[in-house]
């Protein structure tokens, strides 16, 4: 089948979705049409947030958000920052709620979004043409499409394909970014963030399953990179959970030796930890060091911190001096394990790296290689940490590029 599109959308995910919309909004008369790999829109947007979908960040703060010019985000996050974002999902019928600086949809259902954009995309005449895997691209005056089905001629194109996170499933399949870079584009080194870490497992393995606060901290030898306070989960073949997830970045950007340090206790330094020790001491002298902690730490994460700085569970607290004392305290601030590696993209929230910012104006997110194509989302170098800076910067960047899009015709 052929079509011809005054803007055709490369992707129907949370960028290609608004993008397409927002086109449609500000000049009806276009023809803006959705291609989509896949045999519905959205399908990573339903996975998100747990199926609640973390919709935006009351604090879209550029610190947030990440990529070799973090600067490039900035003018589209002040065009459609918070307010821009929660007025445009009002007026598709979706409203808000907050859990702290985290926003949801108030259904609390990640696929209410996905169909308030697609009822909305169908009222307004978006042509959504699915199972349509583009192939090809021949850029020039014209963009011209090509799928093994399907042939497109475009106007204005705007690519929003995101890249390799969550895998093929929910169409994470990245051959868009690899197109552009076979035609000159430049591109960073992509790496899955917000992701799962390996690490050596002699420790964990014995605490899979068991979550716990910590502050992870993650190190490049022993220089402290970034930190974050949340929920840990030991797995059999290393750590996760949000805490480690939102530390995961850097160490898939190089060949460097990466650690992550675990602080239990992370509202107490290491002396009033010690002195904490001694006082359970003194209290508990008649316990035996596997029930010590008891009521203050996870049972077992406190038997294998024991057991990791050379105590036998045996012993008795009463046989513990101020040498033990600080001894403790310092591993439990200070539980370290090797990075090896991590579980990939298909398990990461997000792709680090993209398509080169210095390839696309930040104003207009225009294309400074060719006139009328554009790009938004996870397919330009900008990553953003967990807590909805991913999607907001999908909305942001959708929204500007179709807008530049429309009155580049
Ligand atoms: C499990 C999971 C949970 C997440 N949770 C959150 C969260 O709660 N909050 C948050 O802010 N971020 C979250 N993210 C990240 C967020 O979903 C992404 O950053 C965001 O969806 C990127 O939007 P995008 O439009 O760039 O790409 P996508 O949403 O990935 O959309 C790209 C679309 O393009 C299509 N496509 C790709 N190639 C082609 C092709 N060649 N031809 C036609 N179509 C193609 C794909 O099928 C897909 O539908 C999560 C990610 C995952 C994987």
């Amino acid at each position: 089948m052929n079509y011809n599109a005054d803007i055709a959308v490369l992707g129907g995910g949370a960028s290609g979705l608004i993008a397409a919309i927002t086109a449609k909004r500000l000049n009806p008369n276009l023809s803006v049409y959705i291609f989509e790999a896949l045999d519905r829109v959205g399908k990573k947007l339903i996975t998100t947030g747990n199926g609640r979908c973390n919709i935006t960040n009351l604090n879209l703060d550029l610190s947030r958000f990440h990529g070799q010019d973090v600067s490039f985000c900035e003018y589209a996050l002040s065009r459609f920052g918070f307010s821009e974002t929660k007025d445009f999902f009002y007026s598709i019928g979706v409203d808000f709620t907050a859990e702290g600086d985290k926003v949801y949809p108030a259904s609390l259902q990640a696929s209410s979004v996905v169909d308030a954009l697609r009822f909305e995309c169908e009222r307004i005449g978006v042509n959504t043409v699915l199972n349509c895997k583009i192939e090809d691209i021949c850029f020039g005056k014209e963009y011209i499409l090509l799928s093994s089905e399907h042939s497109v001629s475009a106007k204005a194109l705007i690519l929003a394909s995101g890249l390799f996170s969550g895998g093929d499933k929910v169409g994470s399949c990245g051959n868009v970014f690899r197109l552009l870079k076979n035609d000159g584009f430049k591109t960073v080194k992509v790496s899955p963030s917000l992701v799962q870490l390996k690490t050596e497992t002699d420790f964990v393995r014995q605490l899979k399953g068991i979550k716990s606060i910590a502050k992870a901290t993650l190190l490049c030898g022993n220089k402290p990179v970034c930190s974050y306070t949340d929920e840990v989960l030991f797995c059999d073949y290393g750590l996760s959970g949000p805490a480690i997830l939102q530390i995961s970045r850097q160490s898939g950007r190089d060949d460097k030796e990466y650690f992550v340090s675990l602080d239990l206790y992370p509202d107490l330094n290491n002396d009033a930890l010690a002195l904490r020790i001694k006082e359970r001491a003194k209290m508990f002298g008649g316990r035996t060091l596997e029930e010590f902690f008891v009521g203050s730490l996870n049972k077992r994460l406190a038997q294998v911190v024991l057991k990791y700085c050379g105590y036998k569970l045996s012993d008795y607290a009463s046989s513990l001096n101020d040498n033990d004392f600080v001894r403790i305290a310092e591993a439990l601030k200070n539980f370290k394990f090797k990075v090896l590696s991590n579980t990939g993209f298909i398990n990461s929230q997000v792709s680090a790296g993209g398509i080169s910012t210095n390839e696309f104006d930040n104003k207009t997110l225009m294309s400074k290689r060719y006139n009328r194509l554009f790009a938004a989302g996870e397919l330009l170098d900008i990553d953003g940490d967990c807590g909805g800076f991913n999607l907001s910067w999908a909305w942001a960047s959708g929204a500007i590029a179709a807008e530049s899009a429309v009155n580049s015709l």
